[in-house]
């Protein structure tokens, strides 16, 4: 397939008039497309919810335009539940799914009337007694099947060697301790694959979780309300992959819960989802311009974002997309490494890929940053973070985040003596 930007280099020489490289940039119209083709993917199940994973993107304007289109928030930490709370977000249109999980993480999310879906045993009897002796009406829980995932495809991850979740055993018992504790409605989760770009995993994870879902009901004739397929569903970050077609995905959930769900008497279970990367990962990009080029053993480009602005590259090795804008018709008949200017040698965007030949200036679209882009910086070597953008659908810009002065990098020095000294360097620059 072929990857378009979803801006021109006209465009961006408008915009960088405004806000500077490097930016992250998202595109409206994709995203609210987008989340209204998973809202018809599931419009069969009454009770469908998607609780955005605001890790993946954690902006007050970008949730709120999933809030319109009726998405609830998954979050982990006391920020990101803060955030949820700031655009309006509360009770039931919070999932909080964290682990090893502070108590007043539990305490907030209880006061906002959030679910609690815990990672472990050990957690509901933490969160008790942070709740002041009391649970919840309505909680879920996290399995982990253990062994390997696998799929038509063969091997797709391996719970058993990840930290989330509980063994049957833990669930079972988990739910007859929350229904002693006096809970009403129960939820089950889990994520047992990362960005799976096939319309075979939420089908397939939803007939075991489907399964689950009856033998547990009898077993423990606990209330099951909602079964949480949680996040996974991948995107294509190379040309040559087909995305997921969530209409299939969606059908394929459907048919597993009218052959499993339906006839044991479950048919009203709503079904929740907590994708991140398939509502945002295409719809945003880095916008970064080219700044330098360098001839040793092999060709450089260095631009002015680094690895603190996208990080999974130098940390997963991950592809991500290039696109130089204006020569998007222009022959690849160059090879580059893209780097950025960090004191590390991973620090590279693209390593030995073919570009069309790239000139000092020219405006490199890093394609799909939408989730855990931005999300992941970090301020290794005293970068700064960059700014967010919207291109709204009208075709304006609006800028939804600043970029990072060294005013904010340094503002946790302000108890030391040297603030004084470096506030009025800083002076000097602003
Ligand atoms: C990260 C995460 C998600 C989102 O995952 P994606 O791969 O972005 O869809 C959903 N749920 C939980 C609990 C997560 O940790």
């Amino acid at each position: 397939m072929m990857k378009k930007a979803f801006v021109t280099k006209q465009q961006v020489e408008e915009i960088v008039k405004k806000y500077p490289t490097p930016f992250h940039i998202y595109d409206e119209k994709g995203i609210i497309e987008n989340a209204r083709a998973v809202k018809k993917a599931f419009e069969w199940n009454k009770g469908f919810r998607e609780y955005f994973a605001v890790k993946a993107t954690p902006n007050p304007v970008i949730l709120d335009i999933l809030k319109k289109e009726g998405c609830g928030f998954d979050c982990s930490s006391l920020t990101e539940l803060m955030l949820s709370k700031a655009i309006g977000a509360s009770g039931d249109l919070i999932m909080f799914s964290s682990n090893d999980t502070p108590a007043e993480e539990f305490v907030y999310t209880d006061k906002l009337g959030g679910i609690i879906n815990f990672d472990d045993i050990t957690l509901i009897e933490y969160a008790k007694e942070a709740l002041g002796g009391r649970m919840p009406e309505t909680v879920s829980c996290r399995y982990n099947p253990g062994g390997v995932f696998t799929m038509s495809n063969g091997i797709m991850d391996n719970p058993g060697d990840s930290k989330y979740g509980m063994t049957k055993e833990q669930l079972f018992e988990s739910f007859r301790m929350l229904k002693d504790m006096g809970v009403k409605n129960f939820g089950i989760h889990a994520f047992l694959a990362s960005n799976t770009v096939t319309n075979e995993y939420y089908p397939t994870l939803a007939g075991q979780l489907f399964e689950l879902a009856v033998e547990l009901e009898k077993e423990t004739g606990a209330d099951i309300k909602f079964i949480n397929l949680s996040g996974g569903v991948g995107i294509p970050y190379t040309p040559d992959q087909t995305g997921n077609d969530i209409a299939e995905i969606g059908a394929g959930v459907k048919e597993q819960y009218e052959k499993i769900l339906t006839p044991n008497g479950m048919g009203d279970v709503a079904i929740y989802t907590e994708m991140g990367r398939f509502m945002l990962g295409p719809y945003g990009a880095l916008v970064t311009q080219a700044i330098h080029e360098k001839h040793i053993y092999k060709e450089y480009i260095g631009v002015d974002a680094c690895a603190v602005n996208l990080m999974r590259p130098a940390m997963y090795g991950s592809y991500h997309h290039i696109t130089v804008l204006g020569k998007e018709d222009a022959p690849l008949d160059h090879v580059y490494d893209v780097t950025g200017s960090l004191c590390e040698n991973n620090d590279k965007f693209a390593i030995d890929r073919e570009l069309p030949k790239i000139d000092m200036g020219d405006y490199l679209f890093i394609h799909d940053t939408g989730a855990h882009g931005f999300s992941m910086g970090y301020n290794y070597n005293g970068k700064l973070w960059s700014s967010e953008l919207l291109l709204k659908e009208d075709g304006s810009v609006e800028m939804i985040r600043r970029a990072e002065t060294p005013r904010d990098y340094f503002a946790t020095f302000d108890n030391l003596p040297v603030y004084a000294e470096l506030d009025s360097i800083m002076k000097e620059f602003e």
